[in-house]
């Protein structure tokens, strides 16, 4: 059963009579478990639908519609799968205490995988489960492989339990399922020639494999569980040589570098990061594989419109990791503009030192840095440091955050963003 949390105005579902609150059983005689069904098998546009409205009365609906027009509903949020693993480099385990509860859901989920590119890693499905991602053909899946060696995948995800990753996408494969996969390396873990077993038995799945991540495991001052090294220098400088080959057989052999180091082992191994025609559709985006070429390519394409803002001194806050590379993004933005800009590099508060992503900033961190910056015109702030909601992950509100500060603050994802919008801008 699926519950219906808003019907659209105007739409079948208000003119059928759904309201909030009412339970959709089946369509089609089929039962409903999850969003995944109602999606899928509400896609035909005649349907027999049955229901329950809030007050206990049954409901049978006969929908008949044109192609495409949505029936309306949206339903409550799904119960996330939890993850069965407790891998000791796990991010949520090392959060710090005390933040909001649904940022400590250890999500291991395929579909929200497939729906919204979370990473799964596969090992808490069933049967039941591979039946539906082949029949709905949920592809491509996001998938946390780390290593396809089962007794190293086994230590990694410190779980006994996981099943063997490339007999699952195989099979998957097989169905027409197609992957994005990462390894998060541990070094002396899943570097190596473990890595190699990896990238050989994913590159052997063919096509069905889009591409594959390298991502150097991420550690707070909190993770408690990390029993290994962190990733130095010489680690990351191995690994970027050890993808060079594998990326040139993927341009020669699929016309795809098909395997992606991220960002950050670029930055630990202090080497230049590729220009954003390396990342191709930049697939794995969101896994911070290709964000700085990106960036870089969206101040390219806006600079030229951006307005005169002679006099003005703009303040940038960003994380260390990014620190290096702005510079150049900036005397670009400068030289076009006239502005002064002014580089805020602020040490995460809450995560510690070793996170230096300018994303995970939190609010006391961004009112640290500006409280008495009144020197400023305005301040430009990551933009990813803010959720939907408008709040940071310490909870600090923007809107309060910004009410307390001495000068304006712009969330930013590109600087273009910002200030395209402020001409005539002038010094504080
Ligand atoms: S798979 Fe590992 S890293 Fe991911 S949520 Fe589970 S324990 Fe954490």
């Amino acid at each position: 059963m699926v519950k219906v949390s808003r019907v659209a105005e105007g739409s079948i579902a208000a003119e059928l009579g759904l309201s909030p609150g009412t339970e959709l059983h089946s369509v089609n005689g089929r039962a409903l478990a999850d969003f995944l069904d109602w999606e899928f098998l509400s896609a035909d546009d005649e349907i027999v639908v049955l229901a329950r409205d809030p007050s206990g009365t049954e409901m049978e609906l006969e929908i008949s519609r044109s192609d495409g027009e949505p029936i309306g509903v949206t339903l409550e949020p799904p119960n996330v799968r939890r993850c069965a693993n407790r891998c000791e480099f796990c991010f949520i385990e090392g959060l710090p205490q005390g933040l909001r509860r649904n940022l400590y859901i250890r999500d291991d989920d395929y579909r929200l995988s497939f729906t919204y590119g979370n990473f799964a890693t596969l090992s808490n499905v069933k049967e039941r489960d591979i039946q539906r991602i082949l029949e709905y053909r949920l592809s491509p899946l996001y998938v946390s492989v780390h290593a396809t060696n089962w007794e190293a995948r086994k230590v990694l995800l410190n779980n006994p339990r996981v099943p063997d990753i490339v007999a699952q996408l195989s099979r998957l494969a097989e169905g027409g399922i197609q992957f994005h996969c990462q390894m998060v390396v541990v070094p002396g873990l899943n570097d190596g020639a473990i890595l190699e077993e990896s990238l050989s038995d994913l590159w052997n799945l063919g096509d069905a494999v889009i591409s594959a991540a390298v991502v150097p495991v991420g550690l707070t001052q909190f993770s408690h569980l990390y029993s290994g090294r962190p990733m130095g220098e010489p680690d990351a400088r191995r690994l970027i040589e050890q993808l060079s080959p594998w990326a040139s057989k993927g341009r020669r052999e699929r016309r795809t570098s098909w395997v992606f180091g991220s960002d950050e082992l670029y930055l630990l191994a202090g080497l230049s990061l590729p220009d954003a025609r390396h990342y191709e559709d930049f697939a794995q985006i969101e896994n911070g594989i290709g964000a700085v070429a990106m960036l870089r390519e969206r101040v390219a394409r806006s600079v030229s419109s951006l307005p005169d803002l002679r006099g003005s001194r703009i303040g940038v806050v960003t994380g260390k990791a990014m620190a290096a590379l702005m510079p150049e993004l900036l005397d670009r933005i400068a030289t076009r503009t006239g502005a002064e800009f002014d580089l805020i590099v602020v040490e995460n508060s809450l995560f510690g030192p070793t996170i230096t992503t300018a994303g995970l900033l939190v609010g006391a961190d961004i009112r640290r840095a500006l409280a008495t910056r009144d020197d400023l015109t305005l301040a430009l702030i990551p933009a990813e440091t803010i959720n939907e909601d408008g709040v940071f992950l310490d909870d600090v509100r923007f809107d309060d955050l910004r009410n307390e500060l001495p000068i304006p603050v712009h969330p930013s994802y590109d600087f273009a963003d910002a200030l395209a919008g402020e001409p005539g801008l002038v010094a504080a």
